[in-house]
């Protein structure tokens, strides 16, 4: 695919019926995209956490759900996260079906049975335009905090210059922290924004990944940067502190 990016753009194919999965995935490949697959909603929000995909073809009709309420959590709870287009797999022509997908968020929509060259030239065509939407997107979202800074354009972390690796889920902590720098943040309200999505998970996740971060951001010497407030939560160093 002729896109004027050099890195070759991932999409993310959420499809329960492994026959139209294997046509799109095939046919994606061909054309040089990096292609992911998820079979169920749940399958597809764990991946796009992960991979952060250019682009999710989503099936509205899934085992677990529908399309409408995974392209809803992208979009509501990741904020400007990152800039995923979607495009919507529709058996369900109905118009209002259609404009209700696109007011939650979706970019476009193709209507089942497709021909996959249709599928290819909306593919291109999303990619372009949101591609070089956030390409022009200037200046660039970084937060920063004493010597940290965060690119929320290229999802790196910096300590004093250095760089720091982080998982998707220590890096959505980490910005949540700094997007909160003059406050506490509790426990709570850690676990609604970073993990929005899965209602079951453990509230201790939350002490287990806030070390996690410290023992990737405080090298010795550092002082330490994420400060807990006994009984209420978590916070950042104040920079007099
Ligand atoms: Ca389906």
């Amino acid at each position: 695919m002729d896109l004027d990016t050099s890195r070759p753009a991932t999409v993310l194919i959420v499809e329960d019926e492994p026959g139209i999965a294997d046509v799109l995935g095939i046919t994606l490949k061909f054309h040089g995209l990096s292609v992911l697959f998820a079979e169920s909603g749940r399958q597809a929000l764990e991946l796009a956490e992960r991979h952060r995909p250019d682009l999710i073809l989503l099936d509205v009709m899934l085992p677990d759900g529908n399309g409408w309420s995974v392209c809803r959590r992208l979009r509501g709870e990741r904020e400007k996260s990152w800039d995923t287009a979607i495009i919507f797999l529709t058996a369900r022509d109905a118009p209002q079906d259609i404009v209700s997908g696109l007011a939650l968020g979706g970019d476009d929509y193709i209507t089942k049975p497709f021909n996959v060259d249709e599928v290819v030239a909306r593919v291109r065509s999303v990619l372009r335009r949101t591609r070089r939407s956030s390409e022009e997107r200037a200046p660039r979202d970084v937060l920063r905090h004493l010597d940290v800074e965060l690119d929320e354009a290229t999802f790196t972390v910096r300590r004093a210059g250095r760089p720091v690796e982080l998982t998707p889920t220590e890096y959505n902590l980490l910005r949540y922290l700094m997007r909160n720098a003059d406050r506490v943040v509790t426990k709570e309200q850690i676990l609604r924004h970073v993990w929005s999505y899965d209602s079951a998970v453990e509230s201790t996740v939350v002490e287990t990944y806030i070390s996690y971060l410290r023992r990737k951001l405080d090298r010795s010497g550092d002082a330490p940067l994420i400060v807990t407030r006994r009984g209420v939560g978590y916070g950042l160093r104040a920079a007099t502190g």
